[in-house]
């Protein structure tokens, strides 16, 4: 393995699901739902099959789905969007981000993450050969904040792009409209590229809607979004999302893109374009179901002892151990599986400052009523 990606080791989710599996334990670790999609959508995609959308699909992904990706944004968020120029349809929204950070950070150039950040965020930057730098979110109540001032100072002369994710991966925290009309001022007053990774934008609690930011001024022409079906419509294994943004920037995404995957997988897309325009309903109910599965995990875990961060959106929960008698949330994660049949997912492979965050667990509670049920009794025990 090249120098560069050495400290990347095998992605924590995947070694943790593995785990999980020897042990046969339930797994809160990757987060992953264990119920389908709406039934329209997978009988959409079984029919693409049938009616012989087998074979490559444009570079820029099928029609069908960049139109409905366009009209979502203009519905939803009242964004105008060219399906034929500004939209990429990707393999999962990991593909985007790959694209974008290979297609627009030059060797040498910063990139600033939140952190704690999704793993592939910093993986990515160490493929393009950027340098990473990062501004933590800072616990707040019971939350997680951003130190704008902290923000400032991390973006500089030498910063190509900023990365943002919220609903964020994986404290739950849902960034305010103060902290998004910071990050928008930051980015124009040193015109930085920025990369909005909102792929739980319809994974909002408590009646909170998303506001994307590209939305805000100046940040439309400065901005790449990138969204999955994965999160939206249980569809973690179709590895369907896309790119948004202004023509000149998706050319560089796809530039890069073209030769990780040339195309994604084509009898997905129609289904993913169809579930856009038509499921709004399955959406609203998804995120009811998700809200009251947070609201049960998180006072199941406080009442085992853990300490519990609020969730305002994502399908995950941070949980903190040391009143139970553990400082390290890697350790627990390593034993959990054996000891107790549950699996969460430690800090480690999210921070670059292990001794802030490694005393942290996360658990995903996208998962059926009673495979959660099953693992509050098996942590009561
Ligand atoms: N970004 C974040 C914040 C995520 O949590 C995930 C998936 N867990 C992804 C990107 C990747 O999405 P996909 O599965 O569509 O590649
Ligand atoms: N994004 C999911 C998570 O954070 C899973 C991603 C993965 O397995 N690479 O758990």
């Amino acid at each position: 393995l090249v120098r560069r990606m050495r400290p990347f080791g095998s992605t924590i989710f995947a070694e943790m699901s593995a785990l999980a599996q020897r042990h046969d334990a339930i797994n809160l670790g990757q987060g992953y739902p264990d119920t389908d999609g709406p039934a329209a959508m997978l009988e959409a995609a079984r029919a693409a099959i049938a009616d012989g959308l087998n074979q490559y699909a444009p570079g820029i992904g099928m029609a069908e789905l960049r139109h409905a990706v366009a009209e979502d944004r203009a519905r939803r968020y009242g964004l105008q969007t060219d399906p034929d120029r500004e939209v990429l349809v990707t393999v999962g929204a990991t593909e985007a981000i790959a694209g974008a950070v290979l297609g627009l950070v030059e060797p040498g150039d910063e990139v600033v993450l939140i952190e704690p950040y999704y793993d592939s965020y910093a993986a990515t930057v160490a493929l393009a050969g950027g340098v990473r730098r990062t501004v933590p979110l800072v616990p707040d109540g019971d939350g997680f904040a951003l130190d704008h001032d902290a923000l400032r100072a991390a973006v500089t002369g030498r910063t190509r792009l900023l990365i943002v994710n919220t609903p964020h991966n994986p404290t739950g925290t849902v960034l305010t409209a103060d902290d998004l009309a910071a990050i928008a001022e930051i980015a124009c007053e040193r015109d930085v590229l920025v990369l909005s990774d909102e792929v739980y934008e319809h994974l909002l609690f408590d009646g909170a809607a998303h506001t994307p930011l590209a939305a805000l001024p100046g940040m439309a022409e400065r901005t790449v979004t990138v969204s999955s079906a994965a999160k939206t419509f249980n569809v973690t294994g179709w590895k369907t999302g896309w790119a948004v943004g202004p023509a000149e920037l998706i050319d560089a995404v796809r530039g890069a893109k073209q030769f990780l995957s040339y195309v994604g997988a084509t009898p997905f897309q129609p289904a993913v374009a169809l579930a856009l325009r038509t499921e709004q309903a399955w959406i609203d109910a998804n995120r009811t179901a998700l809200q009251a599965k947070r609201d049960m995990l998180s006072a199941a875990l406080r009442e085992v002892g853990f300490g519990v961060h609020a969730s305002a959106g994502t399908y995950f929960v941070l949980a903190d151990p040391r009143p139970l008698g553990y400082h390290d949330g890697g350790e627990l994660c390593r034993d959990m599986p054996a000891r107790i049949g549950v699996a969460a997912v430690p800090m480690t492979p999210f921070t670059d400052h292990p001794q802030d965050w490694q005393h942290l667990v996360r658990f995903a509670f996208c998962k059926r009523d009673e495979v959660l049920a099953e693992a509050v009794s098996r942590l009561h025990r």
